[in-house]
Order: structure tokens, then sequence, then C-alpha cells
């Protein structure tokens, strides 16, 4: 539905991005996620036609946008990081005159401003100027939306509400929704692509990010003894290589640890320390897997191809 190829955009002497390529399958919801100025809105721009590209290519629908920009554009629908709003018109007349009524009326009930339909724009609280921004994206019914931070700015209710109509617009409708937050976007996406510092650094499934960043030779556990006397504990077990004390448990008195097992995280090395530990009384309080969060593993891709 969307490919983008090489995609480079420079301002003056300065990298908007770089040779970004992913693409986008008919019916799919893929987050654009990075930190602020990766180069989400720039690429966003390229795709929506409000900015030329330097070099590169995207073809949407077939069409390809250098060529024949209207035909390419005719089905996309997009909402800027800041909606162009007239800020003194009203919420119903914000949808462009000649729509139908049937069609406002349900973009209006969709997004959820219907009782807010005669109120000025510029007295809406910015939960409410969003829904507008995406109604009106929504106006001629687009079956590609291009969303830039749909979320920002808002409480964590109104994400929900934006996350949860986004799941419903994906039933019929192709999706790219930035955000600068993982967390608040990644879940309802099939896939992410993550820029940063105007270059692509991974484009994956959630599931397969996580599982690729495993760290799959280390565990931690918290356990009330010293090193030396989980050391002790541990000695039998032979395919432990190395163990790490990281940190004390400040608030509980100084005598439980947090420590870090260099083996294989297996269930039978986990269920041998947790039988050694029985066995020699020391109590076991936690036992995690050193499997990274999505968060860190976000971080961790933008933090070391920053600056
Ligand atoms: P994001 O949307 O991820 O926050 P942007 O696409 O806005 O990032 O910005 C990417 C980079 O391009 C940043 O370094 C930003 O300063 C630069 N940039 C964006 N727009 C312009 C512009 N109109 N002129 C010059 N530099 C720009």
């Amino acid at each position: 539905m969307i490919q983008v190829t090489g995609l480079t955009k420079r301002y003056g002497n300065k990298r908007g991005v770089e040779d970004i390529t992913f693409h986008v399958d008919k019916g799919e919801i893929v987050g654009l996620l990075g930190p602020n100025g990766a180069g989400k809105s720039t690429i966003m721009k390229m795709l929506t036609g409000c900015h030329m590209m330097t070099s590169g290519r995207i073809v949407i629908n077939g069409c390809d946008m250098l060529e024949d920009p209207d035909q390419a554009l005719r089905h996309v629908g997009f909402m800027p990081e800041l909606p162009p709003l007239y800020l003194e018109m009203e919420v119903e007349e914000g949808v462009p005159k000649g729509e139908r009524k049937a069609h406002v009326e349900g973009l209006l009930g969709l997004t959820g401003v219907g009782d807010v339909r005669g109120r000025p724009i510029g007295n809406l609280s910015k939960g409410y100027r969003q829904r507008v921004g995406l109604a009106q994206a929504l106006v001629g019914d687009p079956k590609i939306l291009i969303l830039d931070e749909p979320t920002a700015g808002l409480d964590p209710r109104q994400i929900t509400e934006v996350r949860d109509l986004l799941k419903h617009l994906s039933r019929d409708h192709t999706i790219i929704v930035s955000s600068h937050i993982l967390a608040e976007i990644g879940q309802t996406c099939d896939r992410v692509v993550i820029i940063s510092n105007g270059r692509l650094v991974a484009e994956d499934t959630m599931e397969n990010l996580s599982r690729g960043q495993e760290e799959g030779n280390l565990f931690r556990l918290k356990a009330a003894c010293n090193r030396e006397e989980l050391s002790a504990a541990l000695g039998d077990i032979p395919s432990i290589e190395k163990i790490e004390g990281c940190g004390t448990d400040c608030g509980a008195g100084g005598d439980r640890r947090w420590f870090e097992i260099t083996a294989p995280d297996t269930d039978e090395v986990r269920q041998a320390v947790s039988a050694a530990l029985a066995r020699h009384q020391i109590p076991l309080l936690e036992l995690n897997s050193g499997r990274l969060s999505l968060e860190q593993v976000f971080l961790r891709l933008t933090d070391a191809r920053t600056g």
C-alpha cells in the first residue's frame, strides 16, 4: 500500500532524515517511533506531499509521489502534529462545506466531538482539538491515514480513547501513526518503525523487538543473604558463570539484595537455583528474567545512535 525507499530530506546543510526504507501493507497500523527531533514529522510531511523529498521514492497505492502526486494522495488523510484549525470557527464548521451531512454526522460521532459541535474551536481543550483535527483528516473517507503525534499532550484517559479510536479505524484503514513515547502507541500497532537521529534503526513487530533484545544468558534474583552466602549456596550449579551483586534493597534493612546471575535463563537453571537456596535456607524473594522491557529496548535503540 505504501512503499518508501531510500527517502532522504535535507534542510539546507542540515539532515532531516536519511535513507529511510520501509513499507506498510494494506490494513496495517504502523507506528513511527523515535525521540523528538528524530525525523518523524519530516517523513510524514513527505508522505503527504507537504514537503519535497531531497531524494528517494514514495509509492502509495501503486502511484509514484513524484510522477503523479494528486493520484498518490487521493486516498490519504493527514493529521499534522498541530492541526491547522481555525480557532474562531465552530467545530461543525471545521468540516468543509459540501460534505454530505450523514458523513459529517458520522465523523463527529466517531471522533467524539458531537457534544461540542457548536463551540468555537479556540475554546476547546487540547484533547478535543486533537479530535477535531482527526475528524478533519477523515473527511472524504480516505483509506490511508497519516497521524502525527495524535496522543501528544493528552491525559491518560484521552490517550486510551485515541488508541481505541485507532483500533476501530484500523478495521478499514491503513494507518501510520507517530509518537515519541513507545508506550502510548506501540501496543496498538502491528509493526513499528523506529527512527533515531534521522535514520531508521529498527523495523519489526513489538514482540520481535523485545525478543531480539532478550538477554538470554542472564537473570536476576533477590534473596535475603550476602554475595558470599549466595555464591556458596549456588556453587554446585556448573552452568552458572558469574554472580554479581546489583544493589541493596534499601527499604528492607540491607540484608535483601538483588543479584545478577550469568547463566542460561532456562527453567532447569531456575529450578536448580531455587532448590539450592531452599537447601541452604536462604529465602528467595524474587526471580526475574533478564528480558528487557520494551521501553528499555526503545531507549537502547534510540540512545545508541544519537548524539
Ligand atoms: P520529529 O518529528 O521526530 O520530532 P522532525 O522531523 O520535526 O522530528 O525533525 C527532524 C530534524 O529536522 C530535526 O533536527 C529538526 O530540527 C529538523 N527540521 C525539521 N523541520 C525543519 C525545517 N523546516 N527547517 C530546518 N530543519 C528542520
